[in-house]
């Protein structure tokens, strides 16, 4: 083993394909897993890590380690392989949460969407944030219908409070923008006052659930190992 820089593992992946030789590396890489750009694998530079640096015994591929002998073998044998996109079945999920009204003190369903996530064939998986709106947004992602009414099925499966209002307001300041209001008199809730409310919800067990709208099947650009899991390995379906 010897110490050399990202660029180093590239350029000797290339020179060695040149003459014929297919390469991978395994290395020691200090540091958070991801954390130094210049050792994230791709193509022109397959990199796996060691799962404890400076014992080859084992390696780390994705969340899985697996002990170097049999990585071997699954690469051998195209069960681990760099692909350069994630795919599987995809769905955005709207997280819900339960919001007592600062005026009437009845509570109202609340719901943020984070985005589109892909679960990968090989377990990754991968979101496209869906942050474009924001706060004084007048177009966000929990207006859309098909997430309102999975929504609403969900509340009502989960027998929770009825949903909030979401709907245009109008501010001096902001102009229109749409927020949530409560179900029960339509008391404005404050963007500032709900992110906190998240927040804390976040530490509290079962204080979020979630709604899920199917997306059917998809992929998205992410390079990674990908590892055969009796669904065959990411592929890019674009
Ligand atoms: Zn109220
Ligand atoms: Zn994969």
């Amino acid at each position: 083993m010897s110490e050399q820089a990202g660029t180093d593992y590239r350029d000797r992946t290339a020179v060695r394909v040149a003459d014929g030789v297919e390469v991978v590396w395994l290395a020691s890489v200090k540091g958070r897993r991801g954390a130094d750009e210049s050792v994230r694998p791709d193509a022109t530079m397959p990199l796996v890590r060691l799962a404890v640096p400076g014992d080859p015994a084992a390696v780390r591929v994705g969340a899985d380690v697996v002990a170097t002998d049999d990585f071997v073998q699954l690469y051998l044998t195209g069960r681990i392989s760099i692909r350069t996109h994630v795919s599987g079945p995809a769905a955005t999920k709207a997280e819900l949460m339960q919001y007592p009204c600062y005026r009437c003190g009845d509570a109202s369903t609340v719901w943020r969407v984070d985005g589109l996530t892909v679960e990968g064939r090989c377990g990754l998986s991968a979101l496209v944030p869906d942050r474009a709106g924001g706060m004084w947004a007048t177009e966000r992602p929990e207006a859309d219908s098909q997430i309102q009414q999975a929504v609403r099925d969900r509340v009502a499966t989960a027998g929770w409070a009825l949903c909030a209002a979401l709907s245009l307001k109008t501010s001096g300041t902001a102009g229109q923008y749409l927020a949530f209001s409560c179900a029960h008199c339509d008391a404005l809730f404050g963007d500032w006052p709900l992110r906190s409310e998240w927040m804390n919800a976040a530490y509290v067990d079962g204080a979020i659930i979630d709604a899920v709208v199917p997306a059917g099947e998809q992929c998205l650009s992410r390079t990674h190992w990908c590892r055969e899991r009796g669904y065959g390995l990411c592929e890019n379906l674009s």
